[in-house]
């Protein structure tokens, strides 16, 4: 709460992993959430039965519905997407409606009534600049836009230049955040993120899958950290106007993830090295490394990550382990 004034937060894909723990965040300050989800990716059960929170079934390209809760909020976070390169592979085309139209829609919501607004983007942005840590200027490089995966990062660039469109030239107060890969409870393993599936599989004493030859990189933040973070920014008002990386930098190669997820599983399945071509499509583009550069958010909120890979992995094993327990007869 910002003084004594409860603040209203329109949480769009407030029903899934990064939104629910975001909500959760807010609703312990004291402010009101008002989730709209169509619970593609996000689920109902994510949704706490509060007094102060209300959800709506519903999608952000209904532009309608979405006008309407805009208007009735302080401030939009907008995170709901269709995410996940999975997702992205099976459903190239819905993904890029949700991405790019919906985010307009809700942009335009915020322009008419003159709302602050987040809009979450991702680290997908930079695409196969492997180069050391990204800071938020870096260069895009990106193969052919016939690989489908690209088509996820230019739908996110799209609603990136929007809402700087947007702030400059009508004076809409944005802010533009890039989340780098983002783990903790409540992921579901079922749009391919690979340490919920390595979760999965080791708890099952199933092969873990290591895509390629694993010796890529990339560095995972927990989603309380991440959500720290977007707590900070909506509250400082040098942040509008600006884009900002949230992620850890502490990188690992998946080969070596693998591992250690068999280890504290205590799995004795091993390592199964799956080709590229098989676990996606052919001439499908990985990035052999991803670390952000994340001193712009700490030089202007003093954000630092409070976890280490193995308190995320402890955390996202024990969840894992208690649905895993909720579900068995
Ligand atoms: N990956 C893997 N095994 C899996 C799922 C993913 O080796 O079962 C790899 C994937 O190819 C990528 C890395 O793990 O190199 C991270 O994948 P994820 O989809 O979690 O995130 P992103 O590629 O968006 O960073």
């Amino acid at each position: 709460m910002d003084g004594n004034v409860q603040t209203t937060y329109l949480v769009t894909g407030g029903a899934g992993f990064i939104g629910s723990h975001l909500v959760e965040a807010l609703l312990r300050r004291g402010d009101k959430i008002i989730i709209l989800d169509n619970l593609a990716s996000g689920s109902q059960g994510n949704v706490p039965s509060a007094r102060d929170v209300r959800f709506v079934h519903g999608s952000v390209l209904d532009a309608a519905i979405v006008d309407e809760l805009v208007r009735e909020c302080d401030v939009v976070v907008h995170l709901a997407a269709a995410v996940g390169v999975k997702m992205i592979m099976e459903k190239p085309l819905r993904s890029l409606i949700t991405n790019i139209r919906g985010t307009e829609a809700v942009i335009e919501a915020a322009l008419c009534h003159r709302k602050k607004i987040l809009v979450a983007s991702t680290s997908e942005i930079y695409g196969k600049n492997a180069s050391g840590p990204l800071s938020e200027d870096a260069d895009r490089i990106l193969g052919s836009p016939a690989v489908v995966r690209w088509s996820y990062s230019t739908a996110k660039a799209v609603d990136e230049i929007l809402a700087n469109a947007f702030h400059r030239e009508r004076g809409l107060e944005t802010i533009v955040v890039r989340l780098f890969n983002t783990v903790g409870p409540r992921q579901s393993p079922a749009y391919g993120m690979v340490i919920p599936r390595l979760v999965h599989q080791a708890l099952r004493d199933e092969e873990l899958t290591v895509y390629g030859d694993g010796t890529q990189t990339r560095c995972f933040a927990h989603v309380h950290d991440v959500v720290d973070a977007l707590v900070r920014l909506l509250g400082e008002p040098n942040a509008i106007g600006q884009t900002f990386n949230i992620g850890s930098n502490e990188e690992v190669t998946i080969l070596e993830l693998a591992k250690q997820i068999g280890e504290m599983c205590g799995s004795n399945a091993g390592v199964r090295m799956v080709p590229y071509h098989e676990a996606y499509e052919p001439g499908f583009e990985d990035m052999m490394r991803r670390v952000p550069d994340t001193s712009k958010l700490r030089g202007l909120t003093g954000w630092v990550p409070q976890r280490n890979l193995r308190d995320i992995l402890t955390d996202t094993i024990s969840a894992a382990r208690q649905e895993g327990s909720v579900l068995a007869p």
